[in-house]
């Protein structure tokens, strides 16, 4: 069955953080997806539009809000980041085609582990949203991982779900924090193992950087013995 294709409008376009930024479309008609999924953009290369290639990205939306959102974290030199410092501003048409993917959060009562590096909390955004909005009562872990202060952001967001919802817990992990953070300093897998009660009903989702992704799958396994079938991973590659 071929994908459809769909043309979205720009409705926002927000530097969030260094080098991350958000992107809010209106949503087409007729465009349905699961929360966690991902679509694809065809991207062209600005001395030549029709030379077009396709970029992955993450829905952050949940498939109830009227708008699609999206992070988007630069690469330097790359396609995609190019055209949307130098091209993409409020109004400008982009296709995508999807949804694809089954990054989507398993219906059952598990603890819930959601692990995000960077850009890699936008799925996370979705699960946690949609899950809330639904009454689920399950126990969710969210750990946000970045270098210092100056590259969070959506904090405000999630502590308010927070504190609205004794069932969702919040990790901001520093890497290289200032002196002034008093929250927690380290790499995410760090504070991890401290939060899994019984690693047979536990949930792991982890997403973002490639290794990272793959690091905290292997420890998952290996030390923290949460079952395969449990482990769920997005890697950005
Ligand atoms: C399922 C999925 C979901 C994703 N969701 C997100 C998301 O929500 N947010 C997000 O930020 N990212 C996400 N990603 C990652 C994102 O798709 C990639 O980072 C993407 O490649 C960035 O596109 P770009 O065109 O900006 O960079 P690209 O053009 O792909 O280039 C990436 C880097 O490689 C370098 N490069 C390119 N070509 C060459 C070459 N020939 N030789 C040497 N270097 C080269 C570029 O300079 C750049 O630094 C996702 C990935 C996957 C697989």
């Amino acid at each position: 069955m071929v994908t459809p294709s769909y043309s979205i409008t720009c409705l926002r376009k927000t530097l969030l953080a260094p080098n991350v930024y958000e992107l809010v479309f209106e949503r087409p008609k007729g465009f349905t997806f699961k929360a966690g999924q991902f679509v694809l953009f065809d991207v062209p290369v600005l001395s030549n539009p029709t030379d077009l290639q396709p970029r992955a990205y993450s829905l952050a939306s949940t498939p109830d809000e009227p708008d699609l959102l999206f992070i988007v974290k630069l690469k330097e030199g790359g396609r995609f980041s190019v055209w949307l410092e130098q091209q993409i501003e409020v109004g400008s048409s982009l296709t995508i085609k999807g949804p694809f993917g089954f990054f989507t959060l398993r219906q059952n009562t598990n603890d819930c582990l959601f692990v995000a590096t960077g850009a890699g909390i936008a799925p996370f955004r979705g699960h946690i949203l949609d899950a809330l909005k639904y009454g689920n009562t399950r126990t969710m872990h969210l750990f946000f991982g970045v270098r210092n202060e100056d590259d969070l952001f959506w904090t405000k967001t999630f502590k308010e779900l927070k504190a609205s919802h004794s069932n969702l817990h919040l990790h901001l992990c520093l890497s290289r924090a200032s002196p002034d953070w008093k929250g927690k300093r380290g790499r995410v897998q760090d504070f991890i193992p401290e939060v899994i009660k019984d690693p047979h009903a536990t949930d792991l989702y982890v997403c973002g950087a490639p290794e990272m992704v793959n690091d905290i799958k292997k420890t998952a396994l290996e030390i923290w013995s949460i079952p395969k079938g449990n482990v769920h991973g997005e890697g950005y590659v």
